[in-house]
């Protein structure tokens, strides 16, 4: 059986794997399920605490793509994604952390950017023309695709990021590549890269003429590869744990939910933001507000609209009782989130970087509560503390933080990056003139 994608806005028409892959936003504007998403056979769950991480993913992977991708080519783009190791370190009794930032960029971006490029390659192996990878990123996503498709042939990468939001090395890590990846510096919020690259999928004549596709978390592909590593951790653990994510589009959480799905068995999961509470304070009172975003310095997060809250709707039957049943979100202050950087270094030797930080707040506020003191949870740490220097240098000190050696050497490269105002039409006419 082969998979279909339907979209959240019309889910009786369906597309195909790689329709849904390339096209990434479908033309009502909403977002890109698979019809089938269902649990895995008892086969598998006979023997998932034994396999390689690898083949494990292969056979979520499978469950997601079905027959859509042959088998061999499935096994190999997973194993080429899982190039690094996904270690869970115990932090103190309870508090268990799963690092994802041991990929080539430190942050768990480079999952969905790897597997997503390698889909990508394969999808459009017989085509003719480049593909052209439109991106917005408030950090980490950026560095991860440019990362994943840096020297792909017959791809492209255009990069849109806010002037001033993202850190000093992330921009170098967006701005440095050179050849087929260019860095578009948008004098504006991440709020406007989104819109701005939004605006381009929906200009279908220009979407199909340079072969528009995507690469941010509204990508279903990027999703597959992050559910993998919520079965790496759970099956480390006898009793389901519970899950903590710091979160920002909601593409983390949204994976998560994907391998409950999957007949992954979750106690709950929690969902940690920063001052840009949208999420929290939809569960708290049954209102979803969108906003403009504000700036924090766990920018990555810094999100008013998240891009993947319609999928999380859509994977509760669209009932806000359905979505608090599972989920329970938590909101903390820079502030807060400085605070517990030093605290949590003094008491335990764990360095956790400020999205971390929110994240491990969250878990202590979730075990704090009635009935929760003896649940273990796991707090997936999203990047690693180099990539937030200053942050942690005026937490820890100056010479406390290591940065390893693929991301120091980028400090004395050039950044190479087009200015641009945060307007549609002027990316728009810059776009057409790419041809
Ligand atoms: C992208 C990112 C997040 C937020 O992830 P979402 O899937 O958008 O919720 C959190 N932390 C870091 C370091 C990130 O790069």
């Amino acid at each position: 059986m082969s998979q279909r994608f339907y979209s959240t806005k019309s889910p009786e028409i369906f597309v195909d794997v790689k329709e849904a892959v390339l096209r990434s936003l479908p033309s009502d504007n909403g977002l890109y399920m698979p019809e089938h998403l269902e649990e895995l056979p008892a086969e598998f769950w006979e023997n998932w605490r034994e396999m390689s991480f690898s083949e494990m993913g292969f056979h979520i992977a499978r469950q997601i793509f079905r027959d859509s991708v042959p088998e061999e080519e499935l096994r190999r783009i997973v194993k080429e994604t899982l190039s690094f190791e996904v270690p869970v370190v115990k932090a103190t009794a309870n508090a268990h952390v799963l690092e994802l930032f041991h990929g080539p960029t430190l942050a768990f971006k480079d999952f969905g950017a790897r597997f997503m490029a390698r889909l990508m390659c394969y999808l459009t192996r017989n085509d003719e023309g480049l593909l052209t990878v439109l991106v917005a990123t408030s950090g980490d996503t950026g560095g991860a695709v440019a990362s994943a498709f840096h020297n792909v042939e017959g791809t492209r990468v255009i990069i849109l990021y806010p002037k001033g939001k993202v850190s000093g090395l992330q921009e170098k890590q967006l701005t440095t590549l050179g050849g087929n990846i260019t860095a578009l510096e948008i004098e504006g919020t991440f709020d406007d890269c989104q819109r701005m690259v939004k605006s381009a999928f929906l200009d279908r004549e220009m979407s199909e003429r340079l072969n528009l596709t995507s690469a941010n978390s509204i990508n279903i592909s990027r999703l597959v590869p992050q559910s993998f590593y919520y079965f790496e951790a759970a099956r480390q653990f006898e009793n389901a744990p519970v899950f903590v994510i710091p979160s920002g589009n909601f593409g983390n959480l949204t994976a998560g939910l994907l391998a409950e799905k999957m007949g992954l068995k979750v106690k709950h999961f929690v969902a940690a933001t920063n001052a840009n509470d949208v999420v929290p304070a939809y569960l708290e009172s049954g209102k979803y507000e969108p906003r403009e975003s504000v700036a924090t310095i766990s920018n990555a997060m810094d999100v008013g609209a998240p891009s993947n809250f319609a999928r999380m709707e859509n994977l509760f039957g669209g009932t806000w009782e359905g979505m608090i049943s599972r989920i329970r979100g938590y909101a903390f202050s820079d502030e807060l989130t400085r605070a517990t950087i030093g605290r949590v270094m003094l008491d335990t030797g764990y360095m956790l970087e400020p999205h971390g930080a929110v994240g491990w707040l969250a878990a202590e506020a979730w075990r704090e509560e009635e009935g929760n003191r003896q649940d273990e949870t796991i707090l997936l740490e999203t990047a690693h503390p180099s990539k937030f220097l200053d942050v942690m240098e005026e937490e820890l000190g100056e010479g406390t933080i290591e940065i390893p050696e693929r991301l120091a050497c980028l400090a004395d490269r050039e950044k190479v990056a087009i200015q641009m105002k945060p307007d549609e039409a002027t990316f728009h006419r810059w776009l057409q003139s790419l041809a």
